[in-house]
């Protein structure tokens, strides 16, 4: 399934396409699937009556709209640029993942779906999904690979609790690119009957925009929030990048604003090798992953590589093929922060401002560690802080001997 090809002649005029990233390449059984998926969800738009129900969960149900917090300890400490949290963390499941599960599943009830499958990482994705499948009466099974079910337990039970079957994977690297290949071959086989409820923005085209329609909500609030407190906007946005949903989510309104520096953070993992990160575009090179073509780790062969990250929802082998045309344009820059430097963070945060951030999130903050000190204190940066670090506490008691 995890095939690499370099398109022969990808056209950047496409709908579904970044640039010369992203596209449709799938499984022939898949693509009358795709396009249906496409129109319908094209359709919502002009839904009254689902943009309501969609906004109305987003508010009364899953927490929205998020505080922007001015970190007013960290920000002393660090003697630089005036540090703002957006507080996706405090959302209903602990991560912005509810932002995009939330408009999915009023699209598969809508479409008459009545089973929904998913794949999940460091199962926040997997929660999110059982969690609306549980409160719109929908069945639910969610794939994860074996390695992350180990490592994010808390939410391998959270998620059965709710009703949902997990279904573990035992193939390849065991986490979640191969989880994401067993959720498309189960759609292969009930495409009729089944909505795959995806949770990042990649995948084949509509997912992509799909999902980053459903988080730009992030960055809409972001610039609202901060025009009232600061009558300015942030000189820079910073998020970690797995597949790039809440990145993507807090950039999206900031694109056309220039003089806005936006920064997506790469998990660095325990080595610059190879297999010891990923880090995509430290080592990635365009080819074709899961559906959707972008930058991907591979070796000279055209196999996928293994990665490694401590936070498994950045584990990743390719990213968000918007990201890749970002990358390329220069509009967004890239970085990545090690594991020792995401788990530094996660002790910075909890004892400066009294919150543990998701060890994802945490990749984040220690960029703003790094560049807050040298800027301008008229300066803000917005670190987008994607999730609660409940769900890693036997990583973190574990990594900080607690
Ligand atoms: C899933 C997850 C991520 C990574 O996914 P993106 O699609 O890149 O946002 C980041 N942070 C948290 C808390 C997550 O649960």
């Amino acid at each position: 399934m995890a095939s690499v090809i370099l398109p022969a002649n990808p056209s950047p005029s496409r709908p579904g396409r970044f640039g010369v990233y992203g596209g449709r390449y799938v499984p022939e059984t898949l693509v009358a699937a795709l396009v249906e998926l496409e129109r319908e969800y094209e359709a919502t738009k002009a839904d009254a009556e689902f943009q309501a129900e969609l906004h109305t969960l987003l508010h009364d149900y899953a927490g929205r709209p998020t505080p922007l917090y001015f970190a007013s300890r960290l920000t002393q400490q660090l003697g630089g640029a005036r540090i703002y949290l957006k507080r996706e963390d405090l959302l209903h499941t602990g991560a912005h993942k509810i932002n995009n599960a939330l408009g999915q599943g009023l699209l598969a009830r809508r479409m008459g779906k009545k089973r929904v499958i998913a794949e999940t990482g460091a199962g926040q994705h997997g929660v999110a999904t059982a969690t609306v499948c549980a409160l719109l009466g929908l069945e639910c099974v969610v794939y994860m690979g074996d390695v992350d079910m180990a490592r994010q337990e808390l939410n391998v039970q959270r998620m059965r609790l709710l009703g949902a079957e997990v279904r573990g994977v035992s193939s390849g690297s065991r986490t979640l690119k191969d989880a994401i290949s067993e959720a498309m071959r189960d759609w292969v086989t009930n495409v009729r009957t089944t909505y795959y409820l995806l949770g990042s923005a990649l995948g084949a085209h509509p997912y992509p925009t799909m999902v980053r329609d459903y988080q730009h909500v992030i960055s809409k609030e972001i610039k609202e929030q901060i025009l009232e407190k600061e009558g300015r906007l942030p000189a820079a946005v910073i998020a970690c990048v797995g597949g790039g949903s809440n990145a993507i989510g807090a950039f999206y309104e900031f694109i056309p604003e220039r003089q806005v520096r936006l920064i997506g953070v790469e998990a660095g993992g325990c080595g610059s090798e190879l297999g010891q990160h990923a880090a995509r575009f430290r080592g990635g090179v365009p080819g074709v992953l899961q559906g959707t073509f972008s930058y991907v780790l591979q070796d000279e062969d055209g196999q996928i590589a293994m990665t490694h990250s401590v936070s498994a929802g950045l584990d990743y082998a390719s990213i968000g093929p918007e990201h890749a045309a970002l990358h390329d344009s220069g509009r967004a820059e890239y970085v990545a922060q090690d594991d020792s430097a995401a788990l530094d963070a996660v002790v910075r945060l909890a004892r400066t401002e009294g919150i543990l951030p998701a060890l994802e999130s945490a990749h984040a903050v220690a960029e703003a560690l790094k560049i807050a000190p040298a800027m301008n204190p008229r300066d803000i940066l917005v670190v987008n802080l994607s999730g609660r670090g409940d769900k890693d506490m036997g990583i973190l008691a574990r990594e900080l001997k607690l």
